[in-house]
């Protein structure tokens, strides 16, 4: 993301492009974003966060990384930061990853601790508490998409996402960016506009999402900016081409998938669809 540009964001007439916006961003982020006037005189900038004017001191630095220090130590054992903030996932995935392992997702359990009472049960099953472990890897509709009963196995979220992003390749840490994504935009869904979650349909959610990013962030993986995490795809032998293909079935008929790169790991081509 360094060479991210704000003017990357915009259409041809310097107007937020609103479907990019909502793409990379976080939907309470994306108003914020869409509401700020832009400029397409002048040029994209760095600036300083801490400071008024966007000027760098070593006092404003001093001041945010003594700060990070405090909030990091609130986080007992949780290492793999690098990993997590490199994770071959959209900006906003990620960003909903950091809120699971600091503790600060707003589930009624979370909210609850802050004194703001909004009912304690999960949405998904009636279970009587809506905690992180609870719906990202207990309840039913969690272990249809692990595809096992007990993944956490006694183990708190931060503990079993600590060991998924330390071991895995990148295709296991994108199924399960994938999951957590899928179950809370559901629960979500459930909350604010009232859906009935069905197991099949998120199941075909996380096996597109996790196509959709396996394709977008090949190349990133391979030109070695995700640290961290494994890639064990291999490249095919030189001027050969290689098509990976999945399938998934759906309530009404097979969706499938193909992606076709080249010796270097470059993408060639890609197709999907219903049969
Ligand atoms: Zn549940």
């Amino acid at each position: 993301m360094g060479e991210a540009r704000v003017s990357g964001l915009l259409d041809e007439h310097g107007n937020w492009d609103v479907k990019i916006v909502r793409d990379l961003f976080h939907e309470s982020d994306v108003h914020r974003i869409l509401t700020t006037p832009v400029n397409v005189q002048l040029k994209d900038v760095w600036r300083w966060l801490g400071d008024l004017r966007g000027l760098y001191t070593v006092k404003h630095g001093y001041r945010l990384l003594t700060s990070a220090g405090h909030l990091n130590t609130a986080i007992t054992g949780f290492q793999s930061w690098k990993a997590l903030w490199s994770f071959p996932v959209p900006p906003k995935v990620r960003n909903l990853l950091w809120r699971c392992v600091r503790g600060i997702l707003p589930v009624r359990e979370n909210l609850e601790s802050k004194r703001v009472w909004v009912g304690r049960g999960c949405l998904f099953c009636d279970f009587m508490f809506e905690s992180v472990e609870h719906i990202f890897c207990e309840c039913r509709f969690a272990q249809r998409l692990w595809g096992v009963d007990d993944i956490l196995q006694g183990r708190c979220l931060q503990e079993f996402m600590e060991a998924m992003l330390g071991s895995l390749s990148v295709e296991s840490a994108v199924r399960l960016a994938a999951i957590i994504w899928v179950v809370w935009e559901t629960r979500n869904g459930i909350l604010w506009r009232s859906t009935t979650p069905v197991a099949e349909n998120m199941n075909a959610q996380v096996r597109a999402l996790q196509a959709v990013w396996k394709e977008a962030f090949t190349v990133a993986t391979r030109t070695g900016s995700v640290g961290g995490v494994l890639a064990n795809w291999e490249t095919p032998h030189h001027n050969a081409l290689k098509c990976n293909v999945d399938v998934v079935v759906l309530s009404n008929g097979i969706g499938y998938g193909a992606v076709v790169r080249d010796h270097e790991g470059r993408f060639v081509a890609a197709r999907s669809g219903r049969l």
